[in-house]
């Protein structure tokens, strides 16, 4: 029997992007090939993201166009087993079955927290039937970056994240997996590993913390580089820190999510920390010699002029490499939902106010 192809599309953050490759692999124990060609493709596989609006909307678009792609009416393919669509991923948990409804031609919806059961839907989807399995890491390409996620879920609340309803609480894989899987991905090629989790720095398995974990990978012979994202400032201990400071294969930049420079917005969130907080940590960082990148949310609808004034200032005290500056955007089931938004000119304003200072103070630091 020939193979099937596969198209897959991400949508999102680098976590949806592991989690894509995942999927992948799990495809490749059905015989499938991969093809960057979905017109010679018989599976889709939309890999959604809904952390924002905007991503959200792009996956769902993408979904309406694939009737086009499966082509003739919707009555003629619909079990017809030729073509197989796929919503996966935070989008799919979050609609669910809403979006069947509005999009017939799809056949299958799993959600980002069911990944480990990706198989397991293959199967019941019967359009492998009589293709041939292969065996595990069959077909794994020579890469020399290997992302490992090590962590999936969030025991956060911040108050304007949807993440943890459609990810659920933390789960963690156990050191001995993640050791084996990266040492798999090392016998493939990796030189370089990204240890992946929503609060990476997090992960806890029985008597090991994230620190401990780091400090075995690093130990990994033909492995040149570690690096992990994304980490939680509650989660920057001083013995991460050590750690990094006392091993020169862990990577000397960070991408720390600090989201806002005021203590005030940063209670409103639910963050969990203040901006003396991020000052003193972003200090014992610079100090061992750490460039640190940043995620900021601009607008939150409770931000005065003054807390917008304490996110410039701390751009300017602390001098991020990059930041990623977004606008405020309402999430459904989240606790910000219903504040009411600030004017969308001020939001442009201040988000290019932003950006620029931070392009202003990142070209000092080269
Ligand atoms: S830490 Fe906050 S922003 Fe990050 S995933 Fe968890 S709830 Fe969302």
């Amino acid at each position: 029997m020939k193979p099937k192809k596969v198209f897959i599309k991400t949508y999102g953050c680098q976590m949806n992007e592991a989690d894509s490759d995942e999927m992948s692999s799990i495809f490749s124990l059905y015989g499938t090939q991969e093809t960057k060609n979905i017109k010679k493709a018989d599976v889709v596989l939309v890999n959604s993201c809904t952390v924002r609006a905007n991503a959200e909307n792009k996956a769902l678009s993408f979904l309406g166009r694939l009737k086009k792609w499966k082509g003739v009416t919707i009555e003629d393919v619909r079990g017809s087993k030729k073509q197989l669509i796929i919503f996966a991923g935070c989008a799919a948990q979050r609609l669910g079955a809403e979006v069947r409804k509005k999009h017939p031609h799809l056949d299958i919806t799993t959600g980002a927290k069911s990944i480990e059961k990706f198989a397991e839907v293959l199967d019941n989807s019967g359009f492998f039937d009589g293709q041939s399995k292969k065996p595990h890491h069959a077909k794994s390409p020579a890469n020399p970056l290997g992302v490992q996620t090590i962590m999936r879920g969030c025991d956060f609340a911040c108050t304007y994240c949807i993440v943890p309803s459609v990810r659920g609480g933390v789960k963690c894989l156990s050191k001995k997996e993640i050791i084996s899987s990266i040492e798999q991905k090392i016998k493939n090629g990796a030189k370089e590993i990204v240890l992946l989790g929503q609060t990476v720095n997090a992960w806890r398995y029985g008597k090991t913390d994230f620190a401990d974990l780091l400090k075995e990978v690093s130990k990994l012979s033909n492995l040149k580089r570690v690096s992990f994202m994304s980490p939680h400032p509650i989660h920057i201990t001083d013995k991460l820190i050590d750690t990094i400071k006392n091993n020169p294969k862990i990577a000397r930049n960070i991408h720390l999510p600090i989201q806002s420079g005021s203590t005030k917005i940063l209670k409103d969130m639910k963050r969990g920390y203040s901006r003396r907080d991020i000052l003193i940590i972003c200090k014992k960082l610079k100090d061992i010699g750490i460039k640190i990148s940043t995620d900021f949310i601009v607008g939150y609808p409770t931000e005065t002029e003054k807390d917008f004034k304490d996110t410039i200032s701390i751009v300017e005290k602390i001098g991020f490499s990059h930041a990623y500056c977004f606008i405020f955007s309402p999430r459904q089931g989240t606790k910000a939902e219903h504040l009411k938004p600030l004017d969308k000119k001020v939001l442009e304003k201040r988000v290019n106010i932003l950006l620029n200072k931070v392009k202003q103070k990142a070209s000092k630091l080269k």
